[in-house]
């Protein structure tokens, strides 16, 4: 005789309530995106062993007779429920939030692009020696660009421009501007840095000039701010001092492009700062940007 054949019937209507209440509150975890109970492990379970504790009769009774009782009950803090030592839950994770917010069609096509350049191997050198490319980074609706040299050590590594000191001084002339950098779009004449930092060659900096062409298209900024003799020439192909090319806006289709001196030469001239300070209002105020009254 089985412990459960012993059973009375008031035990075993407890037992089908028991089963019931399990399986109910087992649904409703399910509801809440549990997927897994795990058992304590233990080398020596084995399912067949355990004792069938349902008869026949209960099993019906979990099937019928309590089926149409429903009574709401909020489901208790999963922190609440008392599972056998050892059991861990695991939620699944929940459907991804719909506050993140979809990515521009601007930056999908920036994305397409981004892959193209990762995979290029049109300059021998630099697709050999370059640990990232760098892309560029900002905003795809940017109103703004500048438009750098090349990628150095600090930029090579990360994948991103201007993040060394030439960065930070570029990043401390985005700030006196009253505007970050996420608001603009920074990019360089070529993708891979030129190893020794050398000058990105003609033959390099034509290869890459259908992404820039590309970059451009999809961003449509209405000023290009270039950051150094290398870009300046570049950018407006010529070879003027940029000396001379300061000062003014020149023209590229709708594109008004300003040339003033590069962050790097800032930090090797600190007296040249005050010339592309200069050069910044000049462009604030023809973007309509309010020049803060300590720099007037
Ligand atoms: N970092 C860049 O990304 N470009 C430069 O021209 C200099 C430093």
């Amino acid at each position: 005789m089985t412990p459960e054949s012993q059973s009375t019937p008031s035990q075993s209507v407890n037992l089908a309530r028991l089963h019931k209440a399990i399986r109910q509150r087992l649904q409703s975890l399910k509801r809440a995106g549990l997927t897994h109970l795990n058992p304590p492990i233990s080398t020596d379970w084995d399912p067949s062993k355990l004792p069938n504790t349902l008869t026949q009769t209960e099993e019906l009774a979990v099937n019928t007779a309590v089926e149409p009782v429903t009574v709401a009950i909020p489901d208790p803090p999963l922190s609440s429920i008392n599972l056998p030592a050892g059991s861990t839950i695991q939620k699944t994770p929940p459907p991804e939030s719909p506050e993140k917010p979809m990515p521009s069609k601007k930056q999908i096509q920036l994305d397409v692009v981004c892959q193209e350049v990762a995979q290029c191997t049109a300059c021998d050198e630099l697709a050999a020696t370059r640990n990232k490319t760098v892309f560029g980074v900002g905003n795809p609706n940017a109103k703004l660009v500048f438009y750098g040299e090349a990628p150095g050590a600090d930029e090579d590594r990360q994948g991103e421009p201007f993040v060394g000191r030439a960065g930070k001084k570029l990043n401390e002339i985005i700030e006196a501007m009253g505007i970050q950098r996420k608001d603009i779009y920074i990019l360089n004449t070529i993708k891979c840095r030129p190893p020794g930092n050398r000058n990105p060659s003609p033959e390099e900096q034509v290869n890459c000039s259908g992404f820039l062409q590309r970059q451009l298209e999809i961003i449509k900024p209405a000023y290009i701010v270039c950051l150094g003799a290398i870009a300046a020439r570049s950018f407006l192909k010529v070879t003027t001092p940029i000396g001379e090319l300061r000062g003014e806006f020149h023209r590229q289709g709708n594109i008004k492009v300003l040339c003033t001196y590069h962050p790097a030469y800032i930090l090797r001239n600190p007296s040249k700062k005050r010339d592309v300070w200069e050069d910044i209002k000049f462009l604030m105020k023809d973007m309509g940007l309010k020049i803060p009254k300590k720099y007037l």
